[in-house]
């Protein structure tokens, strides 16, 4: 049989199957449209504006890697106008950060971007490695959530960035969806699908790869050879979110649209107006300034509960009553410094070249 053409140029040979589509397609069809669906996810949303200073938060892994590659390639091929850096936190992981931090060193040197490396240590005077053996293997990916997202937000103040772009991909947030669906967190569930967060008082959050298949992922990594690490953590990951992942994957290989179906009806999820009313508004903890609904931030109150050795319950409602209820947090108490905000910009992106 002779060698099968591709698609989509109907010229070169086809050397993959597409994921999404299942078209059969040559390599360079493959990096020109899936760098132009990320392009287009950009404009149409209006992620960006000329001169936004945007970092990247760059773990090592796959997707970080890959969204590295593509936003450079793509800020100068539609000229974003768009100051780029990589952001990375070390968590404190032995033999998992820490060589993945390597990756994103060299990424530094191969991206030619500004990398700002953060640590939990520096921020919270804990390691994960330390948290661990506190509070075991079972709530360790809370306090590890909770702590990254902060650390984001600080490390983006510290670089003065205005917004964070980060690697997670369509079928990311279509296990979110599931597994918000699964727990019934309604407030979640409202918001897991929005590709840009941002309250009045926070750092503009986006996810250009939202509609972007993971397999898509490594096969661009792949084909472009890219410099990225793929151990799992050692910590390993949430369990729940490993059923949702498991049954995903099975959706997808009886039919691969699964994937973005899920998402489009997380999207036209809306929630009643009587349920957003009983939702905290937000305010700014007392402690560490941070945003926060209640008078504590996560951070703080997990914090709190490492340092006073009451840890594995410091992650409820309940166990911030339980914290409470032995008297008020020593003078002395570590506390996270002080958070400020970078200058913020305001804007949109024009539709046919992706800036303002
Ligand atoms: Fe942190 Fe859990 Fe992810 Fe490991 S698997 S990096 S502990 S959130
Ligand atoms: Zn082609
Ligand atoms: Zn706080």
């Amino acid at each position: 049989m002779p060698p099968r053409t591709c698609a989509l140029c109907n010229d070169a040979r086809a050397i993959l199957k597409r994921p999404k589509t299942g078209q059969q397609i040559c390599k360079d069809c493959f990096f020109y449209v899936f760098e132009t669906e990320v392009h287009n996810t950009i404009t149409e949303a209006c992620l960006f504006k000329r001169g936004d200073r945007v970092a990247i938060g760059a773990s090592g892994g796959k997707d970080s890697t890959v969204l590295a590659h593509v936003m450079k390639t793509l800020n100068e091929r539609y000229d974003y106008g768009l100051e780029l850096f990589l952001l990375s936190i070390d968590e404190g992981i032995t033999g998992y950060r820490d060589d993945s931090l390597e990756t994103v060193k060299r990424n530094q040197q191969q991206y030619d971007m500004p990398l700002k490396i953060l640590s939990y240590d520096e921020l919270y005077g804990w390691t994960m490695d330390a948290i661990v053996s506190q509070v075991g293997k079972k709530n360790n990916c809370t306090f590890c959530g909770v702590f990254r997202r902060q650390a984001l937000d600080r490390g983006a103040a510290i670089l003065n960035v205005d917004h964070i772009v980060t690697g997670h991909n369509a079928d990311d947030i279509a296990e979110t969806v599931l597994m918000n669906i699964m727990r019934g967190d309604i407030a979640r569930l409202g918001r897991c699908t929005s590709i840009c967060t941002q309250g009045e008082d926070t750092i503009k959050r986006s996810k250009p790869f939202k509609y972007a298949y993971e397999k898509e992922i490594v096969m661009y990594a792949y084909f472009k050879k890219l410099d990225y690490f793929s151990t799992e953590c050692i910590y390993s990951p949430d369990a729940y979110r490993g059923h949702a992942r498991v049954f995903l994957k099975d959706l997808e290989a009886a039919r691969p649209s699964a994937i973005i179906d899920i998402i489009h009806s997380g999207e036209a999820f809306e929630i009643k107006e009587d349920i957003k009313a009983t939702q905290k508004l937000q305010q700014t903890c007392k402690r560490c300034g941070y945003m926060s609904s209640n008078e504590l931030c996560k951070a703080c109150t997990l914090l709190e509960g490492l340092e006073r050795g009451m840890a594995r319950a410091a992650v409820t409602d309940r166990a911030r009553k339980k914290l409470d209820a032995e008297g008020p947090a020593p003078e002395n108490l570590r506390q996270i410094p002080l958070f400020k905000l970078p200058a913020n910009l305001q804007g949109c992106l024009n539709a046919d070249t992706g800036v303002r």
